[in-house]
């Protein structure tokens, strides 16, 4: 059996990482990979939809996992599935319900979802004239894709109203800020729910606590991800059946009212108030750094549990009962500017943790950095604790200049 994996971050890594070890697996290609992927397959530097199309014709890929969302929202389901190539993720239509946040407001809207009261505006005057009217602080998001930077918590009128004219007038997001969603802000927790869907029904994964922001007690400006840690802690069984029964359920409802039967991940972006469990966003795919986590604890064979979900079989998933936490090691100055190429060093010497690549290239028989997120540790134990000692020490070992990592990641 031949897969495809689309993406190059730790959470291509650690999918890798789980499928390394099955039998039937004969070769793993990766597009275009990192220095994990290079060590596990063979990286293959194609991103065109239609060159991997090519090379999965070509080389008789048996099966196809994308990581990231722009191959999703450009379409390359569609296009495999126009060709008969198996592939794991929804159509582009699908993947709408991230690609656009005023569609993805409709959706919840419409089902009712639990999530913030929203507007969409397509006119500049009449988002101006809506915050006029409104408390602070209020959210502003720019409907489509703008690399997790598209949306902004005004704390007062100016702010909101310079973020307009920014996202709608002077579009520094392009396209992705003709309409916007407005919304109401709310004071709580965040937790990610990743669910497998078969077509018909939705499989969730243990909740996930991402770390978001640069530094030390959530300070600085946002990223992809500075690490993780699950099961979420926070998260309460009362919170998980608010979900199941105000989020999961009316989403399953509303895909199947238009007629959705997508096969791959849906990830639940959640808001824990006092309220209850609220619904921030949809993405059609597996989050980083969640996915470190998830796979960490998973008990199952990822490669059955993706093939049940397209033949449209019922899936069970289980879990270790143990902690898992993720830390994200970076380039000194990420989300900003960042300087590249150095070696990584001592790799060969982290004994507690899995080492996953991100922004992490092979040169020779050396491995350096190339990226902002450099690479993530991953580590299991009984308790939280014991989970986050072993990424501390393993990160105290590994060396390279300008590394950066949160040193708070798992600590409550
Ligand atoms: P990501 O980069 O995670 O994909 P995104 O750019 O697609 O995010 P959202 O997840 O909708 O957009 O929002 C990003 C972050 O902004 C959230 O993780 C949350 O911290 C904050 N946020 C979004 N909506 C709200 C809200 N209604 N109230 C408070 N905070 C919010």
């Amino acid at each position: 059996m031949k897969i495809l994996i689309v993406g190059n971050g730790a959470r291509e890594s650690a999918i890798a990482m789980k499928l390394k070890s099955d039998r039937r697996i004969s070769k793993m290609y990766f597009a275009k990979g990192n220095a994990t992927t290079d060590l596990l397959g063979q990286n293959v530097y194609e991103d065109s939809i239609e060159g991997l199309r090519d090379f999965a014709i070509k080389e008789r890929i048996d099966l196809t996992i994308v990581g990231p969302e722009a191959p999703l929202v450009a379409g390359i389901v569609d296009e495999f599935k126009k060709h008969n190539l198996k592939i794991f993720g929804p159509r582009k239509r699908t993947a709408e319900l991230e690609g656009s946040k005023a569609f993805s407001k409709k959706f919840m809207q419409t089902h009712n979802i639990k999530t913030a009261n929203a507007v969409v505006f397509d006119a500049y005057q009449a988002a101006i004239d809506y915050v006029r009217e409104q408390q602070f602080p209020i959210v502003i998001k720019a409907s489509g894709l703008a690399g997790g930077k598209g949306v902004v918590i005004a704390d007062d009128l100016a702010e909101a109203e310079s973020t307009i004219h920014k996202f709608m007038i002077e579009r520094i997001y392009g396209d992705a800020g003709i309409q916007l969603v407005i919304e109401e802000y709310l004071r709580g927790f965040e937790t990610s729910i990743i669910a497998f869907s078969n077509g018909t029904k939705l499989f969730p994964c243990i909740p996930v606590k991402d770390y978001k922001k640069a530094g030390n007690g959530d300070m600085g400006p946002n990223t992809g991800g500075m690490g993780s840690v699950a099961p979420s802690p926070e998260f309460t069984e009362e919170h998980q059946r608010d979900f199941e029964e105000n989020i999961l359920k009316p989403t399953l409802e509303g895909l199947h009212s238009y007629k959705i039967n997508f096969k791959g991940f849906i990830f639940f972006g959640l808001m824990v108030t006092e309220n209850g469990t609220y619904l921030l966003e949809y993405n059609m795919r597996l989050g980083d750094p969640e996915t470190q986590v998830i796979m960490a604890l998973m008990e199952n064979n990822l490669y059955d549990v993706i093939m049940d979900c397209l033949e449209g079989n019922d899936i069970e998933l289980k879990f270790r009962d143990e902690k898992a936490v993720c830390l994200v090691m970076c380039s000194g100055g990420y989300p900003r500017q960042i300087e590249t190429g150095f070696e990584i060093r001592n790799i060969d010497k982290v004994s507690h943790s899995e080492v996953l690549f991100a922004g992490a290239k092979t040169r020779g028989n050396k491995i350096v950095t190339s990226g902002g997120r450099v690479l993530s540790l991953v580590a299991t134990g009984e308790t939280y604790d014991e989970a986050r000692k072993k990424v501390y020490v393993d990160a105290n070992i590994i060396h390279y200049d300008y590394e950066y990592y949160r040193e708070d990641i798992g600590k409550f």
